[in-house]
């Protein structure tokens, strides 16, 4: 399959393998991934943010329970929520999640927004598990252009650069990362890594009893769409 797909079936697999209940994903673009996951058993509630959001999108259609939804009842109901903000704004109805993916966000944001993304995500949203998805730069000499792949990045990293950003996050909001990717280099390009570095967080245990339940709610997202089943 392509490189994107790879990339959201790699969510899929996590979500499966950890039994995630609560997942949001932040930069849902077409929402692509989100539609993908209402199928599983195990979510309880999914929720998507971007800064681009639009209402009474296509997205919005795709998410609807639709005709398999009656024929098929879930054991457990499941809520769509669709927030139009961006990644570095604090909104409270993010905090608490299993799960936060970041699937080729992050090289859109600039460097003011970059620096804040890691407290709001991390420090504030304070989620299980983190997944971060992003180009790795060592793989573009293998495209015909070797320019960035998309004319909206900021940035596209190598693996040094990314996993030291990463592993400096982690250190201070507490998450151990593992580093992995999907779209394998082809035979004989094998050094360059895969096209798609991913990073994936795990919160220690020790942070997870010390959350803050007290902070105030704030909402600054404003609800693009909702649907429950
Ligand atoms: N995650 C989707 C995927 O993998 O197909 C979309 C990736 S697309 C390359 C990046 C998305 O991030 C766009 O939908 C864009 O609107 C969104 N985005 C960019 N900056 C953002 C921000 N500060 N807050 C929220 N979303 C943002």
């Amino acid at each position: 399959p392509p490189v994107y797909e790879q990339r959201y079936y790699f969510v899929k697999n996590l979500v499966n393998q950890h039994g995630l209940k609560k997942i949001a994903d932040l930069g849902y673009g077409d929402a692509t991934l989100l539609w993908m996951l209402k199928y599983h058993r195990c979510v309880e509630c999914l929720v998507g943010v971007d800064i681009a959001a639009q209402p009474f999108e296509w997205g919005g259609g795709r998410l609807s329970p639709g005709v398999g939804g009656f024929i098929i009842p879930r054991e457990l109901d499941l809520t769509i929520t669709l927030y139009r903000g961006s990644v570095v704004q604090k909104d409270s109805r993010l905090r608490g999640f299993d799960l936060i993916t970041c699937i080729e966000l992050i090289e859109h944001l600039d460097s003011e927004d970059l620096a804040k993304f890691p407290e709001v995500v991390f420090g504030y949203f304070s989620p299980g598990m983190v997944v971060i998805s992003t180009p790795n730069s060592e793989f573009n000499p293998l495209f015909p252009a070797s320019t960035f792949r998309n004319p909206d990045h900021r940035f596209e990293w190598d693996r040094k650069q990314f996993q030291t950003w990463a592993l400096d996050v982690g250190k201070l909001y507490s998450y151990s990362v593992e580093f992995t990717g999907v779209g394998d280099p082809p035979a004989g390009a094998e050094h360059v890594g895969y096209c798609t570095q991913i990073g994936v967080f795990q919160k220690n245990i020790a942070k997870a009893t010390g959350s803050s339940i007290s902070e105030p709610e704030e909402h600054v997202y404003e609800v693009v769409y909702r649907t429950s089943y």
